[in-house]
């Protein structure tokens, strides 16, 4: 339940409300808004009785969370939440773009990258330095060292990175060279990942499971807000289907979805979902004509011997067609938005 506050409601009557949600065990969230505090109501076994919550002074209105997810929810929160990196913000009304290889090999592999994209109009880096393989026998990753060199490509270049926590051991780590934390499809239900990451100050870009229903994937992200950090980017990465014509099949409707349910910004990997080059121009055109708040491409330029995902790789030449391309079409619908 969301309990909403009259405007002029005094912190004494705010601090009342909650102690009296919390005398009945139940958690309070306060939740500032611009006129008007609301009280989110969390963890109550059944439906609170709103005739309670009503007589208690300061008290406007009780409205009643229909959602199994609340910090998430645009119930609970009506404005879209801007997560802001460096000079980047996801979700602010402006096209996001992440670049950069599958995993970090090399400083000059990285760099080279990392030049071109910046160049064609990239905000973030991207770059895995662990890599979730499904084969052990894969390149893993090159760990610390690749941290250093993400490192680098920030000192360099000043684009903000990206880069994988695959453990909740491997967090600090990770924490202490990242921009952004992404946790992968894979970890997307690993839940003592997900509450360290609520521990983080840093954000978290939320990859949605091979096999996740909508549902699955927020109440992953309400994990993160409810252990305390608010600032999650949702990122679609295709699921796993019959499909053979390509890796995984994009669910571009998870867009509209997500954003009338959730208040939280939400970009599409196009490389992951295909998981070949060429439908990843074509898809990110797609992505963009749905509302997709930015989008997360890998980049390659040596594709032939990238040490992962070098199929799916775009060459860089091919991302400023990519950028060229998907600009004018964000701006469409960011215009049809705001008319
Ligand atoms: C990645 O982005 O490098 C990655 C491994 O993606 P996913 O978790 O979506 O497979
Ligand atoms: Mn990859």
């Amino acid at each position: 339940m969301l309990v909403v506050m009259h405007q002029k409601a005094t912190q004494e009557q705010i601090d009342k409300v909650v102690q009296a949600i919390e005398a009945k065990g139940m958690a309070a969230r306060p939740i500032p808004g611009g006129e008007r505090v609301a009280i989110g109501i969390l963890n109550n076994r059944g439906p609170v009785d709103p005739s309670w919550v009503l007589g208690l002074p300061g008290v406007k209105e009780a409205i009643p969370v229909t959602r199994p997810y609340k910090l998430v929810s645009r119930e609970f929160h009506p404005e879209d939440t801007i997560v802001r990196v460096g000079s980047a913000a996801v979700g602010n009304g402006k096209l996001t773009l992440i670049a950069g290889p599958c995993a970090v090999e090399s400083e000059e592999q990285a760099l080279t990258i990392a030049r071109r994209v910046k160049r064609a109009g990239a905000h973030l880096f991207r770059g895995g330095a662990f890599k979730p393989r499904t084969s052990p026998y894969s390149f893993q990753g090159l760990g610390e060292e690749g941290l250093k060199i993400l490192a680098k490509v920030r000192e360099e270049t000043g684009l903000p990175v990206v880069t994988e926590a695959l453990d909740h051991e491997l967090f600090d780590l990770v924490e202490a060279y990242a921009d952004v934390v992404q946790i992968g499809a894979r970890n997307m239900q690993n839940f003592t990942l997900l509450r360290r990451a609520g521990h983080s100050t840093r954000p978290i870009l939320l990859k949605r499971g091979l096999a996740a229903t909508i549902e699955e994937w927020l109440m992953a992200a309400e994990y993160i807000l409810d252990s305390g950090n608010p600032h999650v980017i949702l990122c679609e990465r295709g699921i796993r289907t019959f499909a053979h014509h390509s890796r995984n099949t994009l669910d571009l409707s998870a867009v509209p979805v997500v954003q009338k349910e959730s208040h939280l910004p939400i970009i599409i990997d196009p490389s992951h979902a295909a998981g070949r080059r060429d439908q990843v121009i074509p898809l990110s055109r797609a992505a963009m004509a749905v509302g997709a708040n930015g989008l997360m491409v890998e980049v390659h330029h040596q594709p032939e011997a990238a040490l992962s995902d070098g199929a799916q790789s775009l060459l860089p030449e091919q991302f400023e067609q990519l950028c060229r391309e998907v600009e004018p079409i964000f701006g469409l619908f960011a215009a049809a938005k705001e008319a």
